[in-house]
C-alpha cells in the first residue's frame, strides 16, 4: 500500500530550480574570478588600486549591460570599484529615461544630495550587476 503522496514531482522540481540557482551563481563567480584574473585590481573610472583586503569593493561591470555575454576574451567586462559602478549605472538610467528630469526648468532643485541616490542605489544592489 502506498499511502503517501508522490512527491517526485516537487522533489524534482526543487533540484531543478536549485540546480539553476546554483548554475547561475556559479556563472556568476566564472565571470567574476576569470575577470579579475584578466585585469589588474584597478577602477577603470577613478583608479582605485584593490587588494586581497577589499577586493569585494571591485565589481565586475558589463559593458554592455548584458550579464549574459561573457566572451572569453573579456571584452565585456569592466573592472569598476562600487562607487564608480553605481554612477555608471545610474548614467545609463538617465540616458534611458531620456535626460527629462535634468531639464526641468525654474530653480530649487539644486540642493538634492547625489549620495542619496547613491546610497539608495548601493542597498539595492550589491556587488554584482
Ligand atoms: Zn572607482
Ligand atoms: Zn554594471
Amino acid at each position: 500500500m502506498n499511502t503517501r503522496k508522490p512527491t517526485l514531482d516537487s522533489a524534482r522540481l526543487d533540484k531543478v530550480v536549485a540546480q539553476a540557482r546554483r548554475d547561475a551563481e556559479q556563472r556568476e563567480q566564472g565571470y567574476r574570478e576569470r575577470a579579475l584574473k584578466m585585469y589588474p585590481w584597478i577602477c577603470g573610472r577613478c583608479a582605485r588600486e584593490f587588494t586581497r583586503a577589499n577586493v569585494q569593493e571591485l565589481t565586475v561591470h558589463h559593458r554592455n549591460h548584458d550579464h549574459d555575454y561573457n566572451p572569453p576574451d573579456g571584452s565585456n567586462w569592466e573592472l569598476l570599484c562600487v562607487y564608480c559602478h553605481d554612477n555608471e549605472h545610474q548614467r545609463q538610467l538617465e540616458a534611458a529615461r531620456g535626460t527629462g528630469s535634468a531639464s526641468v526648468s525654474g530653480g530649487g532643485g539644486a540642493t538634492q544630495s547625489p549620495f542619496a541616490d547613491l546610497k539608495a542605489l548601493l542597498e539595492k544592489k550589491r556587488l554584482e550587476d
